[in-house]
């Protein structure tokens, strides 16, 4: 038996022993896939829907994701692809190798290959193949994490990733413990700060009323010492799964929080994941000018509508604003005709 050094977790792996995620087993003594190039499901999307704002804005991108996670979130939204034991889920699931993987991507016009359905920590040595393969073909990469790897593992997400979406759910242990079946959210913030410093990375912070929402203003100065320049999304949360039963929390109390929050502390605050949202525009830091525009459509479905910028910079006063990769021309033409 050996201890898997791919998350926090650390569980005992065998040859019959396949640890918490049910993902990794080690029948020769290695950490081992136990379903490499096996997909649950692609589909095109924006970069803004997984959500990235501030990395290749409004470029198209082949969403992908296998099966399995490390956490037990009580409000996960794709409860019937990560909780089901991923052996039972192999008779649906897509044989797809890393390099037809990235022909689908590119025949479908996208600019990057972005793995946002189940957590990609159970999945690395599929996406390291698929990262070869994706940056031969001049494609990018990048992946909404729940940041829960080991240092070993979290250099393997910066490596393999262009962009990395962290969601920072909650501070205190007991949230961590009875939300989302971890006992801390020390690993979390270690990884932000480790992937911080080799690639880009957003952070997503699922706000559930009078649960985590007194938390925001703490979450701000952490992220605040992380970088100014990190983008932080505040994500209305529609319970699911577990809390199915718990009310849609309210817009204007959230959006109240969030602003109390941050005003200040970081350059880039969004409050999205409803219809509408006035919360969804890249403000200029220096003078507040809007110079990206979205839409948001609810459900993360937010689009890109109007691009403002002069070589990365707002017009009107000059002020750099943050971005890694350059906004989508045909998108942000297309959004503004
Ligand atoms: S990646 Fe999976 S097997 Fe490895 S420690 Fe985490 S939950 Fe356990």
């Amino acid at each position: 038996m050996i201890r898997c050094d791919v998350c926090e977790r650390r569980c005992p792996l065998g040859p019959d022993t396949s640890g918490y995620c049910r993902m990794y087993h080690a029948p020769h003594g290695l950490v081992e896939e136990r379903f490499p190039d096996r997909w649950c499901a692609y589909a095109t999307a924006r970069m803004e829907t997984i959500p990235f704002y501030h990395a290749w804005p409004g470029a198209r991108c082949l969403v992908v994701g296998t099966a399995g996670c490390n956490f037990d979130c009580r409000y996960c939204a794709n409860a019937e692809v990560v909780k089901v034991d991923p052996a039972g889920q192999q008779d649906v699931m897509l044989d797809i190798l890393p390099e037809d993987l990235v022909a689908v991507a590119r025949k479908r016009g996208c600019r990057a290959i972005v793995f946002s359905v189940n957590e990609p920590t159970v999945s690395l040595p599929t996406l390291e193949r698929v990262s070869v393969a994706a940056r031969r073909a001049g494609l990018v990469m990048g992946c909404l994490t729940n940041g829960y790897a080991t240092p070993e593992g979290t250099a393997r997400l910066g490596a393999i990733f262009d962009c990395v979406n962290v969601s920072l759910k909650g501070l205190s242990p007991e949230f961590c413990r009875d939300y989302l079946g971890v006992p801390d959210v020390g690993p979390i913030l270690r990884n932000i700060q480790a992937l911080a410093r080799t690639t880009h990375v957003e952070v997503t912070t699922p706000v559930i009323e009078g649960i985590n929402s007194h938390e925001l203003s703490e979450m701000v100065d952490f992220l605040a010492g992380v970088g100014p320049d990190v983008p932080w999304h505040a994500f209305r949360l529609l319970p699911e799964y577990k809390m199915r039963q718990e009310d849609y929390p309210s817009v204007a109390a959230v959006g109240a929080q969030v602003e109390a929050a941050a005003r200040g502390k970081l350059r880039y605050v969004y409050f999205h994941n409803f219809i509408g949202s006035r919360w969804v525009n890249t403000l200029c830091p220096g003078c507040g000018e809007a110079v990206i525009e979205r839409h948001s459509l609810g459900c993360g479905g937010d689009r890109l509508q109007a691009v403002h910028l002069d070589g990365g910079a707002c017009p009107r006063c000059g002020a750099s604003v943050a971005l890694r990769g350059d906004p989508d021309p045909a998108t942000a033409k297309e959004a503004c005709s």
